[in-house]
């Protein structure tokens, strides 16, 4: 059981921005911007690497729900989306999820 299935079932609290049927957005705990929210799929999907035939429409749908919530906590002046994969991708968290950072200048390339 993972920290991001504990907030989708309720058993851990977050800070949620947008939820929905198939996802949900909030506040990263340790933000490494102004703004730095994560959007998840509800489906358990384990990282990038395991995606499956058929995900496409929802992954297409967190990067949607990654560009409203960017609009709704005022990037407009652009912002930055991330989905780390793996151990050496910096992983953590083993449920997708796509961070969007932003409210600052993002320094590329990453380390
Ligand atoms: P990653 O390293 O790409 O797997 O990202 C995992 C992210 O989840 C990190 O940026 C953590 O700060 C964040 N995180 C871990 N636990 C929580 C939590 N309980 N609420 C919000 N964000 C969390």
């Amino acid at each position: 059981m993972t920290v991001f299935q504990q907030i989708i079932d309720g058993e851990i609290a977050a800070e949620i921005v947008y939820e929905d049927d198939r996802c949900l957005a909030f506040h990263d705990i340790n933000a490494q911007a102004p703004v730095h929210v994560l959007v998840i799929p509800r489906k358990p999907i384990p990282s990038l690497a395991a995606l499956e035939d058929g995900d496409e429409s929802l992954v297409g749908h967190l990067l949607v729900v990654a560009r409203q919530v960017a609009e709704t906590l005022g990037l407009h002046n652009g912002f930055r989306t991330v989905i780390n994969s793996g151990p050496d991708g910096g992983q953590s968290v083993d449920h997708l999820h796509v961070h969007v950072l932003g409210g600052r200048l993002l320094a590329w390339p990453p380390g």
